[in-house]
């Protein structure tokens, strides 16, 4: 007989070896661990990158005496008993072998109550237990791990510098506080503060001790739902972006997972306001049925997979583009809000809880209205009536606003309707010129510069846009034939994606050496570009390996709006720059140009008078 089973000391290891992999996940676990366990307060302290030392307390529902030695045990678990459980986790975790795991590699005490009586102590060395007694009855749980890996000296040898695992502890850290927002987290390294929330709930509040003050006033609240999906969350305005992706965090069901999809679909969200190779900060929660995901793929569940993903993408994307549209995206010149000085009549009513009683008086009033003697134009009810009206009018416009998303049986519809762009910028009437580059204009609202070859990169971009959106697949023949020479790789992409390039118009002959021959191409690629365009569809489909013309054609309008805009040192005249000005407020996004830089800068009457100490 050669086959032996393992003891389960050994097969333990082997699983941490799949668990375990640093110091941050053993946190992870625990952490997990007191989540799951309905704590309201989780205390982590570190020493030396959680090396040398990690004890996590809190304040859950602890664990019954006779639980305690059993939860060591491999697949030892209470979150799951049965096949169909397994589809409805609603648990950080339910595979049962983190403790197990975690206790073979160190040096581990545990104390817990249910806090009714004496709680249980016990203490393991490579997962064997040494000791058991009593311990105090507060109720909750504390777990010290020490000695990390001290009889794996494989893995240990592993490690990166302290430096860097106490990062991924504390990007972990944020994830998790992110995710759980009621939680109150409190975490020391080496006796240092390094990380503390205040679990009220408020997901801004975590947002702004993970990334300051400054982004999370800049943070815009996204929420929509459809019969399958409820998402909400933040997302910062694209004036602050980031180089990486890591900014991006997606819980879903209370859980940080990484997805590349979604986070791809909230940078599309973005659209052209993101500058290119920028990230957005944000931070979108999900909840749904958990039977329609899989958190199963990976051991250490951070990715998943969706069933309805395209609707969930499509509703993301969606989400977040309209959230801008229905935002003023001038970047202010004074960090501070200011508050908008109310009117004195404002005091008297409070128009929200007042609606109705206020429409009354409107329609009383506009009834007298039509006995025209009863009052004069400038009377003080007449004034009054206007003011009236009009706010009740603005306050059901925001309602129809919020109101816009709706549920339409299965299919996702987020209402299109947005707020047309002339409302948000008023007419601006330029004043002049600053450097043949900055027109200056003004208008009630104040002071405004605009770069005048972004501004009209916006304009002709959306022109571009909607002119290359219109046209069919004809192709135009051509006299001379271009000639293309390709690398290796990229030539093995065009012989493998020959039949989608006839598709989409494209017909390339082989030449021979890499290089092969056009005769003719798509109607709608813009004249003069027609390389740019074949180079881009190229290059997409070794990145994407499909084509999708609708993005060629955006990166077209792009490539267009840019070459054919009028520069900076060019000077225009009054009508010029008027004429600009208006056709910039027509666009749908008049704040940033296709590349995602400002297009305007605002300096409000209010900021004016301040900066001039005229108003204090
Ligand atoms: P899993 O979390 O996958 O169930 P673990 O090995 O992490 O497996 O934990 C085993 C069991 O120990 C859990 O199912 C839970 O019942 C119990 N447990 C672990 N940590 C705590 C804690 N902090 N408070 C209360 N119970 C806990
Ligand atoms: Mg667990």
């Amino acid at each position: 007989m050669k086959i032996f089973q393992m003891p389960d000391a050994l097969a333990n290891k082997i699983a941490a070896g799949e668990v375990v992999e640093r110091p941050s996940s053993v946190v992870k676990e625990l952490v997990e661990n007191s989540i799951d366990a309905g704590s309201s307060w989780i205390k982590v302290e570190l020493n030396e990158a959680g090396l040398e030392e990690i004890k996590i307390i809190d304040n859950g529902e602890g664990m019954a005496e006779d639980d305690v030695e059993r939860a060591f045990l491999r697949h030892a678990t209470s979150k799951i008993r049965n096949e169909s459980d397994l589809f409805h986790v609603n648990t950080l975790g339910f595979r049962g072998e983190a403790l197990a795991s975690i206790a073979s590699v160190s040096r581990l005490t545990i104390k817990t109550s249910q806090g009714d009586s004496a709680g249980t102590f016990l203490s393991l060395e490579g997962g064997v237990v040494k000791e058991r007694g009593k311990s105090d009855a507060r109720q909750g749980t504390e777990i010290t791990v020490s000695d990390l890996f001290y009889n794996t000296p494989a893995r240990l040898k592993y490690m990166k510098t302290l430096h860097t695992e106490l990062g991924h502890i504390t990007d972990l850290l944020n994830r998790l506080a992110l995710s759980h927002p009621e939680v109150r987290f409190e975490a020391t390294h080496n006796g240092k503060p390094l990380f503390r929330t205040p679990g009220t709930g408020d997901m801004l509040q975590v947002i702004s001790q993970i990334y300051g003050m400054g982004v999370a006033r800049k943070m815009l609240p996204i929420e929509g739902e459809t019969l399958d999906f409820k998402i909400s969350g933040y997302i910062a305005k694209p004036e602050i972006t980031r180089a990486s992706r890591n900014y991006i965090s997606i819980i879903l069901n209370g859980r940080y997972i990484k997805s590349i999809p979604l986070s791809q679909a909230i940078i599309r969200g973005y659209h052209t306001l993101l500058p290119i190779g920028r990230s957005p900060i944000a931070v979108i929660k999900i909840d749904m049925d958990p039977i329609l995901v899989d958190v199963n793929v990976h051991p250490t569940k951070l990715e998943a997979r969706f069933s309805k993903d395209k609707e969930l993408f499509g509703l993301v994307e969606k989400l977040i583009q309209n959230t801008f549209r229905q935002t003023r995206l001038i970047p202010e010149i004074v960090q501070k809000p200011v508050e908008k000085p109310k009117q004195s009549f404002q005091h008297a009513f409070d128009f929200n809880k007042n609606n109705n009683m206020l429409k009354e008086m409107v329609d009383t009033t506009k009834q007298l209205d039509k006995f025209p003697s009863y009052k004069t134009e400038n009377s003080p009810e007449h004034v009054m009536e206007n003011i009236l009206v009009e706010e009740i009018e603005s306050n059901e416009l925001e309602e129809n606003v919020s109101d816009k998303r709706e549920i339409n049986d299965d299919i996702l519809v987020v209402n299109e309707e947005i707020i047309p762009s002339r409302e948000r910028v008023p007419t601006m009437y330029p004043i002049g010129q600053l450097h043949g580059t900055y027109i200056l204009a003004q208008n009630e609202n104040g002071f405004y510069m605009i770069d005048q070859h972004a501004a009209q990169e916006r304009i002709k971009y959306e022109f571009f846009k909607k002119k290359l959106g219109r046209t069919s697949n004809e192709v135009q023949e051509l006299l001379i034939p271009l000639t293309f020479e390709f690398s290796k790789q990229e030539s093995i992409f065009i012989e493998h994606y020959k039949n989608e390039l006839e598709k989409v118009g494209l017909f390339f002959e082989d030449f021979g050496n890499q290089t092969y021959i056009i005769r003719s191409y798509p109607n709608w690629f813009p004249k003069g570009f027609e390389e740019e365009v074949i180079r881009e569809m190229i290059e997409q489909i070794m990145q994407d390996e499909k084509i999708n013309v609708e993005s060629i054609r955006e990166e077209a309008a792009i490539l267009m709006s840019c070459k054919r805009s009028i520069k900076a040192n060019h000077y225009l005249n009054h009508d010029d720059m008027f004429r600009l000005l208006e056709d910039l407020r027509k666009t749908t996004d008049p704040f940033t140009c296709p590349h995602g830089r400002p297009i305007i800068i605002h300096f409000t009457t209010y900021e004016l008078e301040k900066m001039f100490k005229r108003v204090m």
